[in-house]
């Protein structure tokens, strides 16, 4: 009993979900002794959706192994190949399948919305009614936690990252831009190993910053009930226009954020561009057509957050300048002597 309740400690003590995921796998394993323990979640857009392997320990491993949150959709298996896990998830109910020589019990994993994935527990034999009660005890914490993680994290209209957390993840990714080719694993702050995934190449940041155009006129046009269902919309809009890795931030108001990895200045062009169109497409309720204007950059190893954030922001005041609706790069500005590299202190600034 006592080393349940010291997993738990240990499962609710962190504020992030990868290590979250690493420390369920970790937990259960030493308590069951399976052969395997996984957690799989769906990921990608509607209709193409994937298997994601959060975290997966098989009976000796020492470290979790998990696929890199920004593996391309099209890399990961597809849903059909695994119809048990989908039952399982379409019942929300314990499902035990044989497989071979072992048993697999599945787990369907919930938030507050949906099921999103599932548990999957390898065993010799099939596990028994008193595990199944304690595993499912397990998850209805470890579902509780992740609950109180998204009020916390999250912004209660859209459902985006709230700007709290966006230092954090700017941090993140400057460690990443800074550690050259890291290993496959790394150490907790416990000193335990944990499974980081690794990429072939440097990894390249890019942020950029939305911001809707002539938005105060559709408030005082149709009222902010109006205006608050066109930044739900939009905020749809920014899920289906993005990958399901990048990192998608409501700034507060109508000012939108979004951290992603991308191979070039072409490639995060091509995404932000697809957002500008998606947006300039839809028809919203009752007020027709809006458009958005993109500022974006590249993140670099010695940036700040709020360094970056304004590069971008400055982009934003350009495309706001020339015409609106439009997505333009800071480097690409700078670089045809549109705007400055950094802004230059003057001295009525200084005084
Ligand atoms: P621009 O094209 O220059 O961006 O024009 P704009 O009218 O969008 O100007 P700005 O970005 O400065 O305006 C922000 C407006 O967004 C002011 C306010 O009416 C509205 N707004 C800010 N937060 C909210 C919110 O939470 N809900 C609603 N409905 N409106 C908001
Ligand atoms: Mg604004
Ligand atoms: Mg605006």
């Amino acid at each position: 009993m006592s080393e349940v309740v010291e997993h738990l400690a240990e499962l609710t003590g962190f504020r992030d979900r990868d290590v979250m995921d690493v420390t369920l796998v970790s937990a259960l394993r030493d308590l069951l002794e399976p052969r395997s323990v996984a957690i799989y979640r769906i990921v990608g857009e509607a209709g193409q959706e994937r298997w994601l392997t959060r975290a997966r320990l098989e009976g000796d491993q020492a470290v979790a192994s998990a696929d890199a949150f920004w593996t391309e959709a099209e890399h990961l298996p597809a849903l059909h190949t695994q119809p048990a896990r989908l039952e399982c998830m379409r019942e929300r109910h314990v499902l035990q399948n044989r497989q071979g020589d072992q048993w697999l019990t599945l787990f369907p994993l919930a938030t507050d919305r949906e099921v999103v994935g599932v548990l999957e527990l390898g065993t010799d034999a099939p596990l028994r009614n008193s595990a199944q009660r304690m595993v499912g005890s397990i998850l209805r914490i470890y579902h509780n936690f992740q609950g109180l993680l998204d009020y916390s994290e999250r912004d209660t209209l859209t459902g985006l990252l709230n700007r709290k957390t966006f230092d954090e993840s700017f941090l993140k990714a400057l460690s990443e831009l800074n550690a050259p080719q890291r290993q496959a694993c790394d150490l907790a702050d416990d000193g335990r190993r944990l499974a980081v995934p690794t990429a072939g190449r440097q990894p390249r940041y890019w942020l950029g910053v939305i911001d809707i155009d002539h938005f105060k006129s559709v408030n005082d046009r149709h009222g902010h009930l109006i205006g608050d269902e066109v930044l739900l919309l939009l905020s749809r809009l920014m899920r289906n226009s993005f990958r399901f890795h990048d990192l998608l931030y409501r700034f507060g108001g109508e000012e939108f954020v979004v951290l992603m990895r991308c191979e070039d200045d072409d490639d995060a062009a091509q995404a932000f561009e697809r957002l500008r169109h998606n947006c300039e497409q839809y028809g919203f309720p009752q007020v027709g057509r809006i458009t958005v204007s993109i500022g974006f950059t590249e993140v670099r190893a010695d940036d700040a957050p709020a360094g970056a954030f304004e590069r971008a922001d400055r982009a934003v005041y350009h495309a706001k300048a020339h015409g609106r609706n439009q997505v333009r790069s800071h480097a690409i500005l700078v670089e045809q002597g549109q705007m400055r590299e950094s802004r230059q202190v003057s001295a009525v600034e200084l005084f």
